[in-house]
């Protein structure tokens, strides 16, 4: 009998440690859960940190209005596109895109219709000239846009340009500019071995835009052919 109990004493000990080690186990176990979760956290918030900063930068080269790429980003950008093609000797072409008598429709309209124009503009620019990298369309600043075409000669960018220049004409504005028409005169510039540098491409594009406005606006010079 006091075998028995003694058995029994040791059954229940036995039972008890057993629950016990359980126990201490299912512990560990969350202690181990809780901290692969602190893990999780930490590397999900770092993650989340990153995409801060990448949206951050994202939007430190974003024009606030349009969305479009600024200057700060195509000063950059036009200077690594040219060393890509100046090493490859590729053509590269940049076209300066700038909104006729624009501020005839700040001044006879609004501000606000200004910037919708704009905008309008900037997704005009990005879809009928269907660029996709490495080209680049950004807004240079005000009411000019710049698009930048690697590997692209001079007829080619003429016709791209002309495209655009077509694609804002013929778009109905009617409905935000009412009888005052929205067009725009575009200046092409292009270094036939990849041999220039942003300013001297920017000055040539330039050039030509202001040749487009003295002979009548709403043109894209050189002359597409
Ligand atoms: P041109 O055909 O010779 O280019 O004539 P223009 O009137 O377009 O040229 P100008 O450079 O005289 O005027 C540009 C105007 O664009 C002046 C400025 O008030 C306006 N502008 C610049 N940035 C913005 C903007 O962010 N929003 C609005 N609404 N207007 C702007
Ligand atoms: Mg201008
Ligand atoms: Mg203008």
């Amino acid at each position: 009998e006091a075998k028995l109990y003694a058995d029994l004493g040791d059954f229940r000990r036995a039972y008890y440690e057993r629950v016990a080690f359980h126990e201490a186990v299912a512990e560990l176990h969350s202690d181990e859960q809780e901290a692969r979760a602190r893990l999780i956290q930490a590397s999900y918030d770092a993650g989340e940190k990153r995409r801060d900063a990448e949206r951050f930068r994202e939007l430190a080269l974003r024009d606030a209005l349009t969305g479009l790429h600024n200057r700060r980003f195509l000063d950059e950008a036009l200077r690594s596109r040219i060393s890509a093609a100046a090493e490859r000797s590729e053509p590269i072409s940049a076209a300066i895109a700038d909104a006729d008598f624009f501020k005839r429709i700040n001044d006879e309209l609004s501000h606000e219709v200004g910037d919708e124009v704009l905008r309008r503009l900037a997704s005009l620019l990005a879809t009928a000239a269907a660029v996709v990298p490495p080209e680049i369309v950004g807004r240079l600043g005000g009411e000019e846009f710049l698009v930048v075409l690697p590997d692209t000669d001079s007829t080619a960018a003429r016709q791209r340009c002309e495209t655009i220049r077509r694609a804002v004409a013929t778009y109905d504005f009617a409905p935000i500019t009412g009888h005052i028409p929205v067009t725009i005169s575009v200046g092409v510039a292009t270094a036939p071995g990849g041999s220039t540098s942003p300013a001297e491409l920017l000055a040539d594009a330039d050039r030509n835009l202001y040749a487009a406005k003295r002979s009548g606006r709403n043109r894209v010079m050189p002359a597409p052919c």
